[in-house]
């Protein structure tokens, strides 16, 4: 930061503190030339992050949606919510690191999947089954499969088309759907 009085680059903060709101830093600082103090503010930037959905509508990127689909997605399966929390943490952050400020919402579905997949193979292929938007049973079945075929053991596929069928309900929305 360049002393505003003499322009010397150097400076060294004598005093430093957070604004009422807690959304600025002022710092107090002392040229290191001509020994005159000036102050400076540092705040975050806000920048907006979009999401393109498939008809090409952009909507701001909001955390609480993704959070509500996946804990449809997860319900009955041992994922802790601070599971889904960390998860979206995760999401936004390389989200908002890549420099990008709008994302197509197939590519954010993709993303979650992936993070998801490790966590429950059921909230998995339910996710999957919104994001994908599955046409037919064909497509769902090809998903499980994909899945069981990645984790070796058979059995475990018809786990998860026993677990699966039933509760999922094929939707053209973006939102997960339910069936009880
Ligand atoms: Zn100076």
């Amino acid at each position: 930061m360049k002393c505003p009085y003499c322009s010397h680059p150097e400076s060294k903060v004598i005093d430093s503190r957070d604004s009422e709101t807690g959304e600025t830093i002022r710092r107090r600082r002392q040229c290191e030339s001509c020994l005159k103090r000036f102050t400076t503010y540092e705040r975050v930037e806000y920048v907006p992050l979009y999401i393109v959905k498939k008809e090409g509508q952009r909507e701001e990127f909001d955390r609480s949606k993704i959070l509500k689909g996946l804990v449809i997605a997860s319900k009955k399966c041992s994922i802790a919510p601070s599971q889904l929390e960390a998860l979206i943490d995760d999401l936004e952050n390389e989200l908002r690191t890549s420099g990008r400020l709008e994302i197509p919402s197939r590519e954010i579905g993709e993303m979650v999947m992936e993070r998801l997949k490790p966590l429950s193979d059921v909230a998995y292929v339910r996710f999957a089954s919104v994001y994908r938007s599955f046409q037919d049973v064909d497509q769902l079945r090809k998903t499980i499969e994909e899945l069981a075929h990645q984790r070796a053991p058979k059995r475990r596929s018809r786990k998860v088309v026993s677990e699966v069928s039933g509760n999922i309900a094929f939707s053209e929305g973006e939102e997960p759907a339910e069936t009880q």
